[in-house]
Order: C-alpha cells, then sequence, then structure tokens
C-alpha cells in the first residue's frame, strides 16, 4: 500500500526504504565514545545500582530490568509516580520474545526495520517481568537503542535495561552527559559520556497489542514511516489534547520560564515583546527581534530543531527568562513530535 510521505508525496515501497536509510544515517553519532567504562557500567548494574547512559535520543537513567529493588530506585531518583511505566532496553528484535509471550506480527515487522532506533513497541508483559517496571500494567514497552555506546552495554550486560530520561520527573530531558550531572548529580553511579545526542527528542512509542497499530506518543520515527513500514494506516492517539495514554501526563518536558507557543514569528515577536519580565523567542531560524527580547535559534529544518530543542529550554532558564515564546518546526517528520514536547511544556505552566 502507498501511503503519504513528506509535503504529501506517496512513499512506494523503495520510498519507505530510501526514508528508513536516510533516518539511520541520521541516528548514529559523530563523536567519539565512551566505550572503555562499559565495563564498570556492567559491574554497577550488577550490582543494582544506576547508570546513565547515551542513546541516540536523549540519555537514559538505567537500571536491571529483572532487580525490582534497583528500578524502584529510578523512580525515587527521578520522583516519578510509580505508576508511570518505564521502556525496557534490550539488544534487538531477537529480543521480544524473552519480554513477551507472542510477539505481535506488527511489532516484528517493525523492529524488524527500525531497531535500533527511536521506536519503541509495547507489548503483553511476559510474567518473569517485575510488575515494578510496567508501572504495574499487564504490557511492557520495549526499545533496542541505536547508539554505539547503549549497544555496548547492552551486549555487555546480557540483559533487560530499564530506563526513562535521566532527568528529574517533569523536566527537560538531558542530551548530553554534562545535562545528567547538572540535573542528578551524584544520585546516579554513572554516567556514560556519548556525546551529544542525534535526534534529541524521545521514542515514538506505539501500542501493538491490538489489530491496529496506535502511536501512543509521536516520537524519533515519524508516523508516515511507520505506515510505509506496515503497509497500514496506524491509529493515533497523540497531542497533549487528547486523552492521556497511560503514563503520559498533558505537562512534561517543562524549563523553569513560562512557555507559550503560537505559529507565527510575527506573533512570537508581538508576545515576547508585550511579556514583562526577561523575555525570549524560541524561533525555526534566525529573526531580528525587538530590544530586550532575547533570541534562541533552532533549526528550520525539523530534525535539526529536535536535536537543539532541550538544549534551548535549559539555556531559556539558564539565561533567567521568565517567558519563552516558541514557534514550533512545520508539522511533518520529526516536527510532530517537536510541537508535542513545546505543548506539554507550555502545559506545564502554572
Ligand atoms: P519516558 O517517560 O520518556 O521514559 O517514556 C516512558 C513512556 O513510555 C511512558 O511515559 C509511557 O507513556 C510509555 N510507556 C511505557 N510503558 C508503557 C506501557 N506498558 N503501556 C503504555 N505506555 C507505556
Ligand atoms: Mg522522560
Amino acid at each position: 500500500m502507498d501511503v503519504l510521505g513528506k509535503g504529501g508525496r506517496l512513499l512506494g515501497t523503495t520510498g519507505v526504504q530510501r526514508r528508513v536509510r536516510l533516518l539511520r544515517q541520521a541516528w548514529q553519532p559523530s563523536v567519539v565514545d565512551d566505550r572503555t567504562h562499559v565495563l564498570d557500567a556492567v559491574a554497577v548494574l550488577e550490582r543494582g545500582g544506576l547508570v546513565a547512559f547515551p542513546t541516540e535520543t536523549v540519555y537514559g537513567l538505567g537500571a536491571d530490568a529483572s532487580d525490582a529493588e534497583a528500578v524502584t530506585r529510578i523512580f525515587a531518583v527521578k520522583g516519578r509516580p510509580a505508576d508511570h511505566p518505564l521502556i525496557v532496553h534490550v539488544a534487538g528484535t531477537e529480543d521480544l520474545g524473552r519480554y513477551t509471550e507472542v510477539v505481535p506480527a506488527s511489532a516484528l515487522r517493525l523492529t524488524e526495520t527500525l531497531w535500533p532506533g527511536p521506536l519503541t513497541v509495547v507489548v503483553r508483559r511476559a510474567d518473569h517481568v517485575p510488575p515494578v517496571v510496567a508501572g504495574g500494567r499487564p504490557t511492557l514497552a520495549l526499545r533496542s537503542p541505536a547508539h554505539p555506546v547503549a549497544e555496548a552495554l547492552l551486549e555487555a550486560f546480557g540483559r533487560g535495561i530499564a530506563a526513562p530520561s535521566a532527568n528529574r520527573f517533569g523536566r527537560v530531558s538531558p542530551t548530553t552527559a554534562a545535562d545528567v550531572r547538572a540535573d542528578l548529580g551524584d544520585d546516579v553511579d554513572l554516567v556514560l559520556d556519548g556525546g551529544p545526542c542525534r535526534v534529541g527528542v524521545e521514542s515514538t512509542i506505539v501500542d501493538c497489542t491490538g489489530d491496529l497499530v496506535v502511536v501512543l506518543r509521536p516520537g524519533g520515527v515519524p508516523v508516515e514511516v511507520l505506515e510505509g513500514v506496515l503497509g497500514a494506516p496506524v491509529g493515533r492517539q497523540a497531542g497533549p489534547g487528547a486523552p492521556a495514554a497511560p503514563g503520559t501526563l498533558p505537562s512534561h518536558y517543562a524549563p523553569r520560564a513560562t512557555v507559550v507557543v503560537v505559529l507565527t514569528v510575527d506573533e512570537a515577536l508581538d508576545r515576547a515583546a508585550a511579556g514583562g519580565g526577561r523575555a525570549g523567542v524560541l524561533l525555526p531560524g534566525a529573526a531580528e527581534v525587538p530590544e530586550g527580547v532575547t533570541l534562541l535559534v533552532a533549526d528550520e529544518d525539523p530534525d535539526g530543531y529536535a536535536r537543539v530543542l532541550y538544549a534551548r529550554l535549559r539555556q531559556a532558564d539558564q539565561l533567567g527568562l521568565d517567558l519563552l515564546v516558541a514557534v514550533p518546526p512545520a508539522a511533518h517528520g520529526i516536527g510532530v513530535a517537536v510541537a508535542d514536547r513545546l505543548q506539554r511544556a507550555a502545559n506545564a505552566t502554572p
């Protein structure tokens, strides 16, 4: 089946393959990574400790997924509600059968094409997985990250690693090792440094437990790519306005500054100029700003915007901004996920 691609073009099978190939290239980091400390990290995980590690999306705060006590520490350190399920990171598609009794055909198809990569599949949880990992749910979220350090860690550890983003609950996700230390301090036993994250926003989460694959959270893999790989439409339960998917809160990913989302640059400049206090704008490209308004620039291209999004939100805090008026990138590809995160940051405003 053909599906709509970027800009409304039809994506045939070769179009899908090409798109997947380009995405895969874009996920790979270009910097030197911290493979040397992988064995130290394994030792920490084995004694029930917490290891922060790089992935292509954001840094994760990991614990041995089979160790309920270690997983409980993740919730304590993050200040995360116990019913907010974690994603278990695995080495690859061959691990699906270790975590669920019957592997759904859709999950197999998607993961064979898109793993390792920023895609999380929700399946029924096998009985040996501690319920605490899944926030008590009968389902489990699984992902295989595309980052050489994460891959080396998973291979050396040999078991699943439960990991949410390595930040305090509700705050901006970390995209560098320094962000993790700044947020979690000594509460994390070891931080592996794999350079800045290439994708910059979290994984796309899809529920594969029903006949129709449903997107629970937009992320690094665009919906049109999922549809291309499946050869079928997917359902959407996305957007902060939609009924909350399990564990997906309407308000999240928030800096201290008040965030307002508008659709045009002119509107952003007007709102920021009228804002009072220290105001800034976050724009997809440069612009001339009124005096007293701080300009934060993200890329015009949605992939580039996603890569710097969380760094810019952190910057807003470092600059002491009271108000940040943001214009999201074009709403295709990963731009949908960026708009979703900005809206959740805006919803966190008191
Ligand atoms: P994060 O908060 O970025 O670590 O992502 C974890 C997210 O995965 C949660 O907020 C949920 O939205 C989602 N998730 C994890 N496990 C499940 C599950 N069993 N069912 C549905 N969603 C899940
Ligand atoms: Mg998170």
